[in-house]
């Protein structure tokens, strides 16, 4: 008889906890998770997968838009919202099933209910109390509202993939990726968008060239009020005025608040184990994600890592694979792509310029600002930006961002490249596919000086 009801517990279904009891499972381990909300969740429910889909119904106005310059003539197009939420609503259940099912192929107990710790080896799940020999927190995180009056008239991405309809004018406050995207998608769906940020550009963090880029592709469609910041909001019948802090006031029909997330570690059970929390909540791991507590395990955004879905899927099978299948693996931060999904889309790997002067590289910066061929006949003057950055001792790629059509296609195929450790002289000699965007990340000669 063995002295663990499982030899795996994980609490929370999304990316990083399915992946985590599918391969535990796969290896031989008695699995159990509990998931409280939705199987998938964020990424499916309410994140990448319905942020992608809206951003495909947002495209569609370009589309409409350049094909007039090649001939087509179309009456003008209309948009409804309920349709597109339908089919969002069916797809994200189609998900939600075969996310579900992963888990009953593989014979993992699942248990729809909140759980929390209640020991190093003990889970309070629903009104049961369960033991594992180990313990896996993927419990994502969850959206954060700035403290001020009338905050609670704002809406978060959680309530943005429900809205009933769609309001004449939104204002997004906040700067980040998803701000950004749901700027760029709203816009483009006919809503009015002002975006409130507190500095000069938006998308910090990423390399400066493509924040000035971005804000002023954004500034096309989108009102930027730049280092302003709301002070309250108030609510008249079914509108909303926001009061900025420079004074201005804006009417909204809805505010969305993309100032953030936070690990969703509150009333988790955690005075019962010896886990270490960060100044955020997050949970603090070493490098083979164990807390301090030896028989408990975190990954995801709950670690505040990288906040992306592939990362949790990694750091899960990393987990999974070292407890039960005995083998150790690391994952390198450093060359991890990502996208935002705004128009034109950014696609990232490696080092901004910022990051390569804080660390004292020896580099150089290659970039260009190209129109792309398809807008030559299209009324709109969309511009596409490429930048690389190359170490001058070893020669190689140690940063790479477009701010293009499709960039988060093509710098997937790119960052295997760039992962594997390609330089500049393997870029240049490869040949270009022409006519495409993309030649021009093999032909680039000129050194900016
Ligand atoms: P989650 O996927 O959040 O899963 C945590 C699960 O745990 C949830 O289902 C929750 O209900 C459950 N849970 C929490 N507490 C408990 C408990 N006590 N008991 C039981 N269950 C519990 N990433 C990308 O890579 N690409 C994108 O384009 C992208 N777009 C995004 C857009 C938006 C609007 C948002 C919000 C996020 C986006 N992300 C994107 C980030 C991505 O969704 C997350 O990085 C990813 O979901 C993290 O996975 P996770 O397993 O850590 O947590």
């Amino acid at each position: 008889m063995d002295r663990f009801d499982y030899d795996f517990f994980v609490i929370g279904a999304g990316s990083g906890g399915v992946r985590a009891a599918r391969v535990a499972a796969s290896l031989g381990a008695r699995v159990a998770v509990a998931e409280e909300r939705y199987f998938g969740g964020t990424c499916v429910n309410v994140g990448c997968v319905p942020k992608k889909l809206f951003s495909y119904a947002a495209h569609f106005r370009d589309d409409f838009e350049d094909s007039r310059g090649f001939g087509w003539q179309l009456p003008e197009p209309t948009f409804d919202w309920p349709t597109l939420l339908a089919n969002k609503d069916t797809e994200i259940r189609r998900l939600n099933d075969i996310y579900k099912s992963i888990l009953d192929k593989n014979e993992v107990t699942v248990f729809e209910a909140r759980a929390t710790l209640a020991g190093p080896h003990e889970v309070q799940v629903g009104d049961k109390r369960v033991t594992a020999r180990a313990i896996l927190l993927a419990v994502g995180g969850w959206p954060w509202v700035p403290d001020y009056p009338g905050r609670e008239h704002a809406i978060t991405s959680n309530e943005l993939f429900h809205l009933p309809t769609l309001p004449k004018h939104m204002v997004i406050h906040g700067a980040g990726y998803i701000a950004v995207e749901f700027a760029s998608i709203f816009a483009r769906l006919g809503v009015e968008i002002s975006l409130v940020f507190r500095r000069d550009k938006v998308l910090r963090g990423f390399d400066a060239d493509v924040r000035q880029f971005v804000t002023t592709e954004l500034e096309r469609d989108v009102r930027l009020y730049r280092e302003d910041d709301i002070q309250k909001i108030e609510k008249n019948g079914k509108d909303l005025c926001v009061f900025l802090k420079s004074g201005t006031e804006l009417g909204a029909g809805q505010v969305l608040s993309a100032t953030g997330r936070w690990p969703h570690t509150a009333n988790l059970g955690l005075e019962h184990v010896n886990v270490r929390l960060s100044s955020s909540g997050g949970i603090c791991v070493n490098d083979a994600y164990q807390t301090d507590e030896p028989s408990v395990y975190a990954v995801g955004d709950v670690i505040e890592r990288v906040a992306l879905t592939p990362v949790a899927l990694a750091e899960a099978e990393i987990v999974a694979r070292a407890l039960f299948g005995n083998e150790n693996t690391q994952l390198d931060y450093q060359y991890v792509a990502s996208a935002v999904f705004c128009q034109p889309n950014v696609g990232s790997v490696g080092l901004t310029e910022e990051q390569a002067r804080e660390k004292e590289l020896d580099f150089d910066v290659y970039i260009s600002t190209v129109k792309p061929l398809k807008q030559s006949l299209s009324p709109r003057d969309e511009r596409a930006l490429l930048k690389m950055l190359v170490d001058r001792d070893s020669d190689r790629v140690i940063g790479l961002h477009i701010a293009a059509p499709d960039a988060g296609e093509l710098i997937q195929g790119f960052s295997v490249a760039i992962n594997a450790g390609a330089t500049k002289a393997d870029f240049d000699r490869t040949l270009g596919i022409h006519p495409t965007l993309a030649e021009e990340l093999v032909t680039m000669r000129s050194k900016r000086t």
